[in-house]
């Protein structure tokens, strides 16, 4: 099967007529080609873009709630068709992709084509003179986005782009590119006028920079590592591009001795183990109060053992492969750093997990639970993005936050606590843009999204997002 571009509303091949093997990292085998596309296809989309945007910019926040909200409607009626197509692109667990992934991404267009109606922007009165503020759409932006949760992200960031009146010039993963090119049908078939939407492939140190660098691009809402925002900053800053940058993470939990345990061990083997440990909100580092740090560690081994790693289209599998195998050699690197930093591993390891004749050449990994490691190594330090966690003791609430503290980076954490004051104080104390007491991953679309230090520039979600593909305009008339 080839993927195509979506350009000027038509599904068209790149212009070098070259493609990339597309992997199955459940299999390890090529299932499908997408385009090799380069600067040219971007130039192409971004002229289609500008000349759409006029048409799309004026129409009503209602006639573009009504496309968005059909498109959202589309994905729903294709819900299988694109849950099977996204397990297949990236691995998850098939049950995950239609319980979780598809719905978001419905949910994003439905939340964004919706929120526009109600978008208002503020008037200042003061005697003589009125001041009133415009948000107007900015023009042509980029979205580039990551291939842990590929529709999910992809959309959510492209559905407040055309909600607030951008037109869109889109790469999604080359990794898992395939959910983002059947999304590229849906918006044919919903109407989205030609142009409005772009959506070219190909690798990001091609298509990527080339949307990053397009002097026509005004604003870049990126989602991926840390090294590549530094990149897409370093070019995009001095054309004073807006950017909203989400990147990595290194998240920490936080379980004090009057938690409630066995909803924490439930709740935080989650944390550290959904879509194989690839979720930036994931948390990889858990620091646990010392009082009770080994009966936590006895239970949290043992509920993980029950995690069947299986084929994704198994419905047990609670895990199923990594992304790929540069993903999957990595993770492997990590846990033989870990070792050699001095931890015990309590469960899993490199040992590769049996699956099924299918998945013989698959990319599995063991949810791995590691000890022994103090918090300032490189193994709790980097991010690994995968399903490899550590447990330390720590004896104060001072050294708690110290250590959630210690990284670079400041996306999310999560506390376990029975003491409200302790959470709040807590909960403040920690750097990070998005914090949970006593539950983890419990999205609410109205709220920030993002991080802080090294994880991040900006918020998504919400009025945020709006704001973010909008260009404030303020305008002052005397009466
Ligand atoms: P990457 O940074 O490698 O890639 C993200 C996207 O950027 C891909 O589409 C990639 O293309 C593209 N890209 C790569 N190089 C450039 C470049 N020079 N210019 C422009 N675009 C480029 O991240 P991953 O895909 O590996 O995703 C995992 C990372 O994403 C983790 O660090 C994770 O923490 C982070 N993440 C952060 C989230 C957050 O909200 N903060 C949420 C989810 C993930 P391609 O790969 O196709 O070449």
């Amino acid at each position: 099967m080839q993927i195509k571009n979506y350009i000027n509303g038509e599904l068209v091949e790149p212009i070098s007529n070259k493609y990339i093997e597309n992997i199955n990292p459940a299999t390890g085998e090529v299932y499908s080609y997408l385009p090799d596309s380069d600067s040219r296809d971007v130039n192409k989309a971004v002229q289609a873009a500008s000349e759409a945007f006029n048409s799309w910019s004026r129409k009503s926040a209602q006639e573009r709630s009504q496309i968005l909200l059909k498109i959202a409607d589309l994905i729903e009626k294709n819900l299988d068709k694109l849950a099977l197509a996204e397990t297949t692109d990236n691995g998850k667990p098939l049950k995950l992709s239609k319980k979780v992934d598809i719905p978001r991404a419905v949910e994003n267009f439905r939340f964004f084509a919706t929120g526009i109606i109600h978008f208002a922007s503020e008037s200042h009165y003061q005697p003589h003179f009125l001041n009133y503020t415009l948000r107007m759409p900015l023009g042509v932006v980029g979205c580039i986005s990551p291939w842990n949760l590929p529709l999910y992200l992809f959309t959510w960031k492209v559905a407040p782009a055309l909600a607030a009146g951008n037109c869109v010039v889109a790469k999604p993963s080359e990794i898992t590119p395939m959910t983002a090119y059947l999304l590229a049908e849906l918006c044919i078939e919903a109407g989205l006028p030609r142009g409005v939407m772009n959506i070219v492939h190909g690798y990001g140190s091609t298509v990527g920079t080339a949307i990053t660098q397009h002097p026509s691009i005004r604003a870049i809402s990126f989602t991926g590592g840390t090294k590549t925002g530094q990149e897409i900053a370093r070019v995009a800053a001095p054309m004073f591009k807006k950017l909203s940058l989400e990147l990595g993470g290194k998240n920490a939990t936080l379980v004090f001795a009057d938690c409630d345990l066995e909803r924490t061990i439930h709740e935080t083997v989650s944390a550290s183990f959904s879509n194989q440990g690839q979720i930036c909100l994931c948390g990889s580092r858990i620091f646990v109060e010392q009082s009770i740090y080994e009966v936590f560690v006895q239970k949290f081994v043992e509920r993980t053992k029950k995690l069947i790693v299986a084929d994704p289209l198994d419905e047990r599998a609670n895990l199923g492969a990594v992304v790929s195998k540069s993903h999957y050699e990595k993770i492997l690197s990590y846990i033989d750093l870990a070792q050699e930093e001095g931890g015990k591993i309590l469960y899993g390891g490199k040992e590769k997990p049996v699956v099924n004749q299918r998945c013989e050449k698959g990319y599995f990994v063991y949810p791995t639970v590691i000890t022994g490691l103090d918090a300032y190594c490189r193994t709790n330090q980097e991010e690994i993005f995968g399903p490899v966690v550590t447990i330390q003791p720590f004896d104060t609430e001072e050294e708690a936050i110290i250590f959630a503290n210690s990284t670079q980076y400041g996306l999310a954490g999560s506390i376990w606590t029975q003491n409200l004051a302790r959470a709040h104080r807590v909960a403040q104390a920690v750097e990070s843009g998005i914090l949970w007491v006593n539950c983890w991953l419990i999205r609410d679309l109205r709220t920030p999204f993002g991080g802080m230090k090294q994880s991040g520039v900006g918020r998504e979600g919400g009025w945020e997002a709006l704001r973010f593909f909008t260009e404030p305009k303020n305008i002052c008339i005397q009466i």
